[in-house]
């Protein structure tokens, strides 16, 4: 049976919650290498509450770092408004201070890893996704466009460094084969443990939406797909007509039905609690949506040959190796690209513009 745990808190004094999760499901962690990955969408203040409060980012580090790991890693690939912004990211949402020193950009280096040729056959990683001992995922308590919520299984997504993921948006073409395709990513590397931040959550129009909601709450589970359950039956969303739910549970790995899932604390639904407007009907198809995807997927690294020196670092950092020097000045490779702004960030003569 899974086990979702829910308590009070504030962001004064969640770390005593983040303390009970770590009861409920112990980990060992010593001399492991372990990934916290917070949800980063965008650069945004903390007071919007589109990412991971960084109190709770603060109290998990803080606890790992008692329990004598080999090292920490504090990291997220932020979605389609904040490519090339990982830094940036951070530092706006107060995260990176909360990572105490341990942040890192880990768009920087990926690995190629084969996927389902439904969709693509090969999707580029976070290396330090597939080299981490041991992942413990902080998603938001969030409503979404496209999935009607973001929990733990969305907070997966961002394993993906890069433009990828817009790819992948277009690639899916439909909302429930979208819904399908994050399971897909999911199952790549199923973290270990989900501390999922309710205590200021967000309804409406999500995952970028101003109507939020004290909720007061710190969830955790080590099971993603009860989790996202109990999630959304607080939004008032019924989990089982849920496209993601059902392919997570038809892959195994785990169970949305709640007479199957023991919940310790009070599971409530929240009165009055306002999903997105079309809850899970909206369409990719939407013209706004379409065309940001499609301007996002388009745009490539171009240097400019006045400023650019041929010192050769954005080929060396460039994670799938798209960048190649011909005539001394690096050339993209269009269809390698993924688009991650590495080169863009790197650069030291600033020479490197999207076009
Ligand atoms: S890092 Fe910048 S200066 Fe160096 S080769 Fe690349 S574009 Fe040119
Ligand atoms: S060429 Fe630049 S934007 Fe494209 S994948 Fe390489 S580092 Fe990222």
């Amino acid at each position: 049976m899974h086990r979702i745990m829910i308590t009070a808190a504030t962001y004064e004094n969640v770390r005593q919650a983040v303390d009970y999760a770590f009861q409920l499901f112990p980990l060992e962690l010593r001399e492991k290498t372990i990934l916290i990955k917070p949800n980063v969408l965008r650069a945004a203040n903390q007071e919007e509450a589109i990412t991971t409060h960084p109190s709770v980012l603060r109290a998990v580090v803080e606890k790992v770092r008692t329990m004598d790991p080999g090292s920490i890693i504090v990291g997220d690939n932020p979605g389609i408004f904040g490519y090339g912004e990982n830094e940036e990211s951070f530092k706006k949402t107060g995260l990176m201070e909360a990572s105490l020193g341990y942040y890192q950009n880990i768009g920087n280096d990926s690995q190629k890893v084969d996927f389902n040729p439904d969709f693509v056959s090969s999707v580029s990683l976070s290396r330090t996704v597939m080299e981490a001992d041991i992942i413990i995922s902080l998603p938001k308590f969030k409503t979404h466009g496209l999935t009607v919520i973001t929990g733990a299984i969305k907070n997966s997504y961002g394993f993906l460094p890069g433009a990828q993921k817009a790819k992948l948006h277009k690639a899916a073409g439909t909302p429930e084969r979208f819904h399908e395709m994050l399971v897909e990513v999911f199952q790549l590397r199923v973290p270990d443990l989900f501390i999922v931040d309710a205590v200021v959550g967000m309804e409406g129009n999500g995952p970028a939406s101003p109507d939020l909601r004290d909720i007061g709450l710190i969830l955790a589970s080590d099971n993603a797909v009860a989790l996202d359950a109990v999630i959304a039956t607080m939004m008032g969303c019924e989990p089982g007509r849920l496209r993601f739910l059902q392919k997570a549970k038809e892959a195994g790995l785990g169970d949305y039905d709640l007479s199957k899932v023991e919940i310790i604390g009070e599971l409530k639904r929240i009165p009055d609690f306002k999903l997105p407007p079309f809850s899970g009907e909206a369409n990719i198809s939407n013209e706004a949506l379409q065309e940001m995807i499609h301007k996002r997927t388009i745009l490539r690294p171009q240097p400019d040959p006045e400023l650019c020196t041929g010192c050769a670092t954005c080929i060396d950092q460039c994670p799938v190796s798209a960048l190649s020097m011909i005539d001394n000045l690096p050339q993209v490779d269009a269809d390698v690209c993924i688009t991650c702004f590495c080169c863009q960030e790197i650069c030291p003569e600033k020479a490197i513009t999207l076009r």
